[in-house]
């Protein structure tokens, strides 16, 4: 049978799912003009990606979920597994299956994708087998913290599984209190009371300043406020609360911003109503021009020599440990020195933001050597291990070249601008993307609209086989859009 996605409302996800995915995993019938058959996605992520692919599926063999990875994202956990950022994101596929990535921070600062999962559901059971398939693949004794957002279903099941604590990104915290705040029926005094309260709370940088800001928000007027804080928040501020949240050692990160952008980049290749297929191909699309940037960068802080050699000794030693990521804010913290006293801190430890997050000599650490008169001031010991170059060189791909790197190497910087070194078939597949959704847009409309369309469709192909451009003019009257050959004059 071919399996065919009938688009119904916004609302149709897992309905249509099931029907689909059924077909696709039970049968292996003519695959010719058939979309998202899920053997040969497969087999494609397989033979062609080199990826280790798990799948879930319930006891009538209907599919539920898959998750793979390629060697580099194995290998990119097991060498940089101590934050785990994990998100789910939409629109990437016609089946409209979210699309589960895992991604991790390296030596040099830089977001590696370390895994990838379509899900029909995100119910308890299937986010269960998520989290422990991607445990049983992926050995993570090195793992301290997962990010998360507050939205996502079932964070307990990660920290039960994954133990480790799961961090919810700021952004989402603020979120997510914004909105279910405006679920409390409070005058308008007190909900904007509440809301710059709870953003301090968020941002406190210390216990301190957190337990003042706690208790200027209880002593808000107003019993069903603090009811819904002592229910909600209290109990996981160690999840949300910026000094908390650092003890892990979640390397300055507070959101999980690092996914979104990687998300952004998806999109801007990865059509809505893409298949299965279509999906795969064009998400190693971009992970490998992703890859290519990195490891260029890379390339270039390994191969070029420094030109200068700065005279401070500290300095010097710092820049020849540390990767010019981690060295920055070594060097920016032992500039501090001056500014700063001794809190909490030793020769060789401290309780302050910034130590607990990067696992690096701050200020304090270095003013507590200063007076202890060590010498010199700097010490490798002081740095996680993994900041150092000689660990990145000994596990970054560029340089352990355990990876082959598949597909082509393009490069997409930012998101506005991603189409710009794709090569010819790279454009032709993003083209054919646009196109496909035009036709289907197209289709849905009857009468004179689809005639008005089609004629607008004909009269933009007339315009580029002239080798002409044209810039699009929206019709506020009418909804139209009218086409508008080379500069446009308003209207
Ligand atoms: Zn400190």
């Amino acid at each position: 049978k071919i399996v065919r996605l009938q688009m119904s409302s916004e609302s149709g996800k897992v309905v249509t799912m099931r029907d689909v995915h059924n077909l696709a995993y039970q049968t292996k019938k003519e695959h010719q003009n058939s979309r998202n058959d899920l053997e040969e996605v497969i087999k494609i992520l397989k033979e062609e990606f080199g990826c280790s692919v798990t799948v879930n599926h319930n006891e009538n063999d209907e599919f539920l979920g898959m998750f793979f990875q390629d060697k580099s994202m194995k290998l990119d956990f097991a060498n940089f597994p101590e934050i785990l950022f994990l998100d789910a994101t939409f629109k990437l596929n016609e089946l409209r299956l979210p699309a589960y990535i895992f991604l991790v921070e390296d030596s040099m600062g830089q977001s590696e994708v370390v895994g990838v999962a379509l899900m029909v559901n995100e119910t308890k059971e299937n986010l269960t087998w998520l989290i422990e398939t991607f445990k049983k693949e992926n050995p993570a004794d090195g793992l301290r913290v997962v990010m998360a957002d507050k939205d996502i279903n079932e964070r307990n099941r990660i920290t039960e599984i994954l133990n480790v604590p799961t961090l919810i990104c700021l952004f989402h915290a603020l979120k997510t209190f914004k909105r279910e705040l405006s679920n409390l029926s409070l005058n308008s005094v007190t909900k904007e009371n509440a809301k710059i309260i709870f953003q301090n709370l968020c941002y406190a940088q210390s216990k301190e300043a957190f337990d003042d800001f706690q208790a200027e928000f209880m002593a808000i007027e107003c019993p069903k406020l603090r009811q819904y804080y002592v229910k909600n928040w209290k109990p996981i501020s160690n999840e949300w609360v910026k000094c908390f949240k650092a003890e892990y050692g979640n390397f300055l990160n507070s959101t999980n911003n690092r996914l979104e952008s990687i998300n952004s980049k998806l999109k801007s290749v990865i059509g809505h109503r893409s298949s299965l297929e279509e999906f795969v191909r064009d998400f190693f699309t971009v992970l490998s021009s992703l890859r290519a940037d990195r490891d260029l960068k890379v390339a270039n802080e390994f191969l070029k020599a420094r030109i200068e050699t700065p005279s401070d000794p500290n300095i010097q030693a710092i820049r020849s440990h540390l990767t010019s990521y981690s060295a920055d804010f070594v060097c920016e913290e032992l500039s501090a020195i001056g500014k700063t006293d001794v809190r909490n801190s030793t020769i060789d430890s401290c309780r302050c933001h910034f130590y607990n997050s990067m696992r690096l000599p701050c200020r304090h650490i270095f003013l507590s050597r200063s007076i202890a008169k060590c010498d010199p001031l700097f010490d490798k010991s002081l740095c996680e291990n993994r900041w150092s170059k000689k660990y990145f060189v000994e596990h970054q791909r560029l340089f352990t070249k355990q990876v082959v790197s598949s597909g082509t190497v393009t490069s997409i910087t930012s998101p506005s601008r991603p189409l710009k070194s794709l090569n010819q078939n790279e454009r032709y597949r993003t083209a054919n993307n646009v196109c496909k959704s035009l036709a289907s847009l197209a289709s849905e409309t009857g009468g004179t609209i689809f005639n008005e369309r089609i004629s607008q469709l004909k009269a933009l192909e007339e315009i580029w086989l002239n080798g002409e451009e044209f810039r699009i003019l929206t019709l506020t009257k009418s909804s139209q859009t009218n086409v508008v050959k080379s500069d446009p004059k308003p209207i």
